[in-house]
């Protein structure tokens, strides 16, 4: 049996609109529950919704960055379901005229491209959110359970994906992708841990090119669980057909502790939710003027991004990936290249110790203690020999610790690199003469005792010495003694 994994997303992102989708209640997070509700958002009879213009924007420029078709004609529809997360018991929503469809996203797995379909784009409206008093917090076990509608009418994109991935990690790439487009777009702050960033997904396994059944599963809470949660259910679906089995149609809970999968319900129908078109709502009917507009607003995407740190500051491609999917971390690259110092150099410091210190510290690099100024001021330190990058990595870490500035913390500490040659000699002669054995090793051509004798070097001038200089030393005082 030959198998091929097929898997689908579907993505929930809050837009990050000041007022809510048909009222004027803040969307802002958080909030003494049901503060930030009214009668339309209550959903009390006799109230009426008015479209958020804002929202509508910022779901047909999503459109075009995904390369949709943008509706001349666009609908709301009612999505009839009882949950006490809803106070109407519908939810308003696109049905099967969605502001966008048809458009394409391309993502890159390092050695291939691959281009996911994007079946639609189209704008709703979010549920208030349950919390379930007992001890696992599910409803599963719950004591009660209480309502918060301060989420509730808040905007809502629902992006669907073609079956077009193949993989768990094409998946999390997707994610990785998308995200980075909502954030270089501005329209919304894709917090995971907040829920404004959701995603489900549906994954099928096809056997010698038959198609399988869809299993939906629910519930991841990150990229990573995103990922697991689909390794988890490809290999459980594999096993169920080289069992002989059958995949019954159903969605599935993500367990995040226990790294499973397990049965929610079994899959409803669309018919089961009596769609019909919101009568209280006109058609929307974008001006082609204001869709071009947006066109030509369109800001440079992550991939372009990606594309010019390669091609105009000769970034190695995995860098400038750190760099470009987190959009404040570029910004803040730019902005110290801009203060001067080798690009290369900055975008590895940046990239490497900078982004550990970040999560060593938990900080966001918007409140990082040392700015793109005075990454570039290290950066220099280190171009013209005053410290080292052994000294330079001891330096950072300082400024993340008190707040000072490179050049200040080298001046208060007395750091700087021994590049005195006669000093270097003394200190290259002295672990020459120390260390025999690794000087015979190097002589009988075991070029890793140089390695050894470097460290030496840097370990008696306390990382002081100039390694250029100190590595010319040794040599040349090797191939005396030969
Ligand atoms: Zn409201
Ligand atoms: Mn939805």
């Amino acid at each position: 049996m030959e198998f091929e994994t097929i898997i689908g997303l579907e993505i929930h992102a809050e837009l990050s609109t000041k007022s809510k989708m048909f009222c004027g209640c803040s969307t802002e997070f958080g909030g003494e529950p049901n503060t930030r509700t009214c009668p339309v958002c209550l959903g009390h009879p006799g109230t009426l919704p008015v479209a958020n213009r804002k929202a509508i924007e910022y779901t047909i420029l999503l459109g075009l960055a995904l390369n949709c078709e943008i509706a001349r004609r666009s609908l709301f529809h009612r999505k009839n379901y009882f949950y006490p997360d809803m106070p109407k018991n519908y939810q308003i929503s696109q049905y099967d005229i969605p502001l966008s469809k048809n458009g394409f996203l391309e993502i890159d797995m390092g050695d291939y491209k691959r281009k996911v379909g994007i079946t639609r784009v189209h704008l709703e409206e979010d549920t208030g959110k349950s919390i379930h008093v007992g001890e696992s917090g599910r409803i599963h076990g719950a004591g009660r359970s209480l309502e918060d509608f301060n989420r509730a009418g808040i905007p809502l994109v629902e992006i669907v994906t073609e079956p077009d991935l193949r993989t768990p990690e094409e998946a999390r790439n997707f994610m990785i992708e998308l995200r980075a487009m909502l954030e270089y777009l501005g329209i919304s702050d894709c917090k995971m841990e907040e829920g404004s960033l959701r995603c489900d997904a549906n994954i099928s396994i096809a056997v010698d090119g038959v198609q399988g059944t869809k299993v939906e599963i629910k519930n991841m809470n990150s990229f990573r669980a995103l990922q697991r949660a689909l390794s988890f259910e490809e290999k459980r679906q594999k096993e169920i057909i080289i069992g002989g089995g059958k995949i019954p149609q159903e969605t599935r809970h993500w367990d995040e502790a226990a790294g499973v999968t397990h049965t929610l319900r079994m899959k409803e129908e669309a018919f089961d939710y009596r769609y019909f078109p919101e009568p209280d709502l006109v058609p929307l009917e974008p001006d082609p003027q204001i869709v071009e507009e947006l066109q030509k607003s369109l800001p440079e995407t992550p991939g372009q991004r990606l594309d010019r740190f390669i091609r105009k500051y000769g970034l190695p491609k995995d860098t400038a990936r750190v760099l470009v999917y987190d959009k404040k971390l570029g910004d803040f690259y730019e902005e110290a290249v801009a203060k001067g110092g080798n690009p290369v150099a900055i975008a590895k410091w940046l990239a490497g110790d900078f982004v550990g210190l970040l999560n060593e510290f938990s900080i966001k690099v918007e409140n990082s203690p040392i700015g793109p100024h005075g990454i570039s001021e290290l950066i220099l330190l280190v171009e013209r020999g005053v410290i080292s990058g052994r000294m330079a990595k001891d330096v950072l870490k300082e400024a993340f610790q008190s707040g000072e500035s490179p050049a200040q913390i080298v001046s208060r500490k007395g750091l700087s690199q021994i590049a005195d040659s006669e000093e270097i000699a003394l200190i290259v002669e002295r672990v020459v003469d120390d260390n025999p054995q690794a000087v015979r090793d190097f002589l009988e051509g075991k070029e890793q005792a140089l390695k050894f004798l470097m460290g030496q070097v840097m370990k008696l001038s306390r990382g002081k010495a100039n390694p250029t200089m100190a590595s010319e030393k040794l040599r040349e005082l090797l191939e005396k003694r030969q």
